[in-house]
């Protein structure tokens, strides 16, 4: 049971997989919560490389090959084992954010990240895609307040986040039966339970 929380900046991904964690383990589940970029120790050496210097530190096509290395020694490090241990694994980011971002957002052409993501993952999904879907405005102010300006970040400009939005919006029309839109707006109880209606819905044992 792998389990991936997708959407833009300040949609409460690493909140609602904490609270979905902790509601699991409530139900007796062996749960591991991970995150990409990163979720394996090697992966978290090139996160840091991702996430320094600033947006224009790298072009698209590098930070395609970054974060899909990145993905790939997660899924043999971490991901696998977890779900050959009969965990559930909970994945901040995963395939998708890779086409949102570098492909819609960044112009890399979404036939060539789909042959880096085959690389990446030898064809694992996740079972469940939670898409925690924000008004674009409001996700930005929740950003903006918890990083208090992240180089990275604040390099990248509204029209990129638009895209990125419409990106994750695409990808969720075209697998319907792997996403579901999750309303990111409301208090932290609200969108919890959101998400384990469709948990429940998607997983009825
Ligand atoms: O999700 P998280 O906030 O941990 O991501 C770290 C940064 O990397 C964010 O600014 C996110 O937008 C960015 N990112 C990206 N491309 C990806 C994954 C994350 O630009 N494929």
């Amino acid at each position: 049971r792998f389990i991936s929380f997708e959407g833009g900046e300040g949609g409460g991904k690493s909140t609602q997989i904490a609270r979905l964690a902790d509601w699991l383990r409530g139900h007796g589940q062996t749960v591991v919560a991970t995150r990409e970029p990163g979720g394996s120790p090697g992966a978290e050496e090139i996160r840091a490389l991702f996430v320094s210097g600033g947006a224009d530190r790298w072009d698209g096509a590098t930070e395609a090959l970054l974060v899909s290395a990145a993905r790939r020694d997660h899924v043999r490090k971490t991901i696998l084992p977890a779900l050959e241990s009969g965990a559930w694994v909970l994945c901040d980011r995963f395939a998708d954010s890779t086409l949102a971002y570098q492909g819609y957002g960044r112009g890399q052409p979404l036939p060539m990240l789909r042959s880096l993501q085959e690389i990446a993952t030898d064809g694992l999904l996740p079972s469940l895609t939670l898409w925690l879907d924000l008004p674009l405005e409001e996700g930005l102010r929740r950003a903006a307040q918890r990083r208090g300006g992240e180089a990275r970040f604040e390099g990248l400009d509204l029209g990129f986040h638009r895209r990125v939005a419409e990106g994750f919006a695409a990808l969720a029309a075209a697998e319907p039966s792997r996403f579901r839109r999750i309303d990111a707006d409301g208090t932290p109880e609200a969108v919890s339970a959101r998400i384990a209606a469709a948990i429940c819905a998607h997983f009825p044992d």
